[in-house]
């Protein structure tokens, strides 16, 4: 099968990583698994050559799959057309209206709950967007859970700790939403063709923010300035917001050392500066 380069393609081509994937969704436990599957109707993007799809129909009540190549939404029907609970919509993830569309469709398929991808990398951070929303925006009912095939670099971001090398403003924008978890590294040589870079894929459980931000909006803000420029001190990124003294004092009060760099700073951490600074 060609691939073709705008669209990300790169097919999944190992079973055990797959196997790993529709665990991590959590569609069927032994004991409960009739409850399970009704609990699952599944929104998968990118399905290509339907590698993926094919191990979630038979687990979920449901799967979407949105697909933007036309050709493969093709071959996509000849393969998995006939099946009940498949509904394949053609188009772009990022300027289909979903809930209007499914809004027409069987009950089955509205309101999918759980995400199952192994998404395009090149357009990943507007898919995290899309998912879960935004700081000043979350997402209005929020799924259940949501596992991702994504670029190893951007998984280390996802469910990195504050204090790491790889905590940044990604980290605390999307764990200001959602927990994030890793699980399980996917070598360059498990696709076909064999992209340039490693994968991870990772469980992201959108939650209820614990403590949000009085002015979210501000916070946004305050983490991409925070992360402006990662070498230097926080206050350095910051001296435009406060007077040095002031900032500095800020920091103390709120027991933050005044030479930490902003990926020293967990979500919660984030949130009280923002507030402090109001
Ligand atoms: N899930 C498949 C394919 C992953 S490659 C597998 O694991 O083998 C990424 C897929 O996303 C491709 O099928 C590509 O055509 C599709 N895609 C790329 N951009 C898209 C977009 N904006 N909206 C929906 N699908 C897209």
């Amino acid at each position: 099968m060609r691939t073709k380069k705008r669209f990300a393609q790169h097919w999944l081509s190992n079973d055990k990583i797959i196997a790993d994937i529709i665990e991590a969704a959590e569609l069927s436990h032994d004991s409960l698994q009739s409850e399970a599957i009704a609990n699952s109707r599944v929104l998968e993007i990118g399905p290509g050559t339907g590698i993926l799809t094919r191990q979630l129909l038979p687990k979920a009540q449901s799967v979407v799959a949105v697909e933007i190549d036309r050709d493969l939404c093709k071959k996509l029907v000849k393969k998995l057309g006939q099946i009940e609970n498949f509904l394949l919509l053609q188009g772009d993830i990022l300027s289909l209206d979903l809930d209007s569309l499914l809004a027409r469709a069987p009950a089955i398929f509205q309101q999918p709950n759980k995400v199952v991808a192994n998404i395009p990398y090149n357009i990943t951070g507007p898919i995290l967007e899309k998912l879960l929303g935004k700081i000043s925006m979350p997402a209005a009912v929020p799924y259940d859970l949501i596992v991702l095939m994504v670029q190893k670099e951007v998984g280390d971001r996802l469910y990195a700790s504050p204090g790491s090398r790889a905590f940044g403003a990604l980290s605390v924008r999307v764990q200001y939403l959602a927990s994030c978890e890793l699980i399980c590294d996917v070598p360059a040589n498990c696709f076909y063709p064999k992209p340039k870079v490693d994968s991870a894929v990772v469980r992201l459980r959108p939650r209820p923010i614990e403590r949000p931000a009085d002015d979210p909006r501000k916070l946004e803000q305050l983490v991409k300035l925070g992360f402006s420029s990662k070498r230097k001190m926080l206050h350095n990124n910051l001296k435009g917001l406060k007077e040095r003294d002031r900032l500095t004092q800020i920091l103390e009060q709120l027991d933050i050392n005044p030479q930490a760099r902003a990926e020293d700073l967990g979500v919660a951490q984030w949130v009280a500066l923002s507030n402090a600074l109001a």
